[in-house]
């Protein structure tokens, strides 16, 4: 009998599964690295030919922490450029859970059946702090995935969330480049990320639920005052009601914050991507959004102002990699620290030394 039990463990049984014994993300990973590097032309022209495959590998240069990856990358993204800004950035955030990417599914069904050509590009914060992926471990999107005019791309782990932004700024130019008219740039809100997603599109909505307090859902003021139009979601079935409700109630808010520079005062629409109730309402916003602060110029001067917070921000992030992580600074810099904890040097002079080191 027990050797009967032995032997029935030593089979797979039907329905369940065997785990992997080869850990399939080493796999992945080597198989990335062993891909053979093309020619910055050879990238450039699979992008401008719309070839998400190619597309895909050159944002992975971009996301890469090898120098000579970065290298290749760079030239990539300034042959891009010249080709990139003709699309229209729209950032959406929202808890976990809201239905976000139940949302983009349903928009973006819309779009591509209007002949648009979709990217839609995810920045996770839970990736910059645990590794782990609020956005990108489940199968997301799945019914959009297999259209050809869509390319999807969840946000890797990276060491900062500020980092993974401006990974994303670069691919936005990409996917530009590569004929993309619709960009879709999805994050979990959770404060930060939102004005990072802000500083690089032209549209920002906040997908929320009816019924969960703003406290629950960690909407904080700010993110609301950023918002250009909100969605309520899963308006359908029981929740129709309540979803008015909170519309209304969201609505009686945005009044008492003061007028956007954009000059448009924005919407709150009750949605529901299952019975797509106000999805096409809701871009119909978007458009008059767009059409109205391109005829006041808002618009572009919107864009001038980001091209220059990333410039600023690339610029600082930069220096400040490089003074951190500077080998002989670091043991300076410890020193400097105990001393200042010490109240033996006051924090501005100790500043001011190892400043004095990095030569500035
Ligand atoms: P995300 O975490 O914000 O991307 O949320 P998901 O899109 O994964 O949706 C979370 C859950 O809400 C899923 O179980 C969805 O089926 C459900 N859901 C999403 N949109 C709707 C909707 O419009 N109506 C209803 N009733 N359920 C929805």
């Amino acid at each position: 009998m027990c050797g009967m039990k032995n032997e029935t463990t030593l089979h797979v049984q039907s329905g369940v599964q065997m785990p992997a014994t080869v850990n399939a993300d080493a796999v992945r990973r080597l198989r990335q690295k062993k891909r053979a590097l093309l020619s910055v032309e050879a990238y450039v022209a699979g992008i401008l030919s719309g070839n998400r495959s190619l597309l895909g590998r050159a944002i992975t240069l971009i996301e890469s922490t090898l120098s000579a990856h970065q290298a290749i990358a760079e030239q990539v993204v300034s042959a891009c450029l010249p080709h990139a800004g003709a699309s229209l950035r729209l950032g959406i955030t929202g808890v976990p859970g809201v239905g976000k990417s139940t949302f983009i599914e349903a928009l973006g069904k819309q779009l591509i059946g209007q002949g648009r050509r979709l990217a839609v590009l995810a920045i996770d914060p839970s990736s910059a702090r645990s590794k782990g992926s609020i956005l990108g471990d489940k199968t997301r999107m799945d019914k959009l995935a297999v259209s050809p005019h869509v390319f999807i791309r969840p946000s890797p782990a990276g060491s900062s969330l500020g980092g993974v932004a401006a990974k994303t700024r670069e691919s936005i130019i990409l996917c530009e480049a590569a004929g993309f008219d619709t960009i879709f740039i999805e994050t979990v809100g959770v404060g930060q990320s939102e004005t990072l997603v802000s500083s690089m599109v032209d549209f920002f909505l906040l997908l929320m639920l009816s019924g969960a307090g703003d406290e629950l859902q960690g909407i904080k003021r700010g993110i609301m005052e950023m918002a250009d139009s909100i969605a309520i979601t899963k308006a359908d079935g029981e929740n129709s009601k309540q979803a008015q409700v909170a519309a209304q109630q969201y609505k009686n808010a945005l009044h008492l914050f003061p007028m956007p520079q954009s000059g448009f005062l924005p919407q709150v629409l009750p949605c529901s991507a299952l019975s797509g109730k106000n999805i096409p309402q809701l871009w119909q916003l978007v458009e008059k959004y767009v059409a109205q602060t391109q005829k006041t110029g808002f618009f572009q001067r919107k864009r001038k102002q980001q091209a220059k917070y990333w410039l600023y921000d690339t610029i600082n992030s930069r220096l400040q990699h490089k003074f951190y992580e500077n080998e002989s600074l670091k043991s300076e810099l410890k020193q400097l620290e105990h001393q200042v904890l010490q109240q033996e040097i006051s924090p501005f002079l100790a500043a001011k030394k190892i400043l004095g080191s990095f030569g500035l």
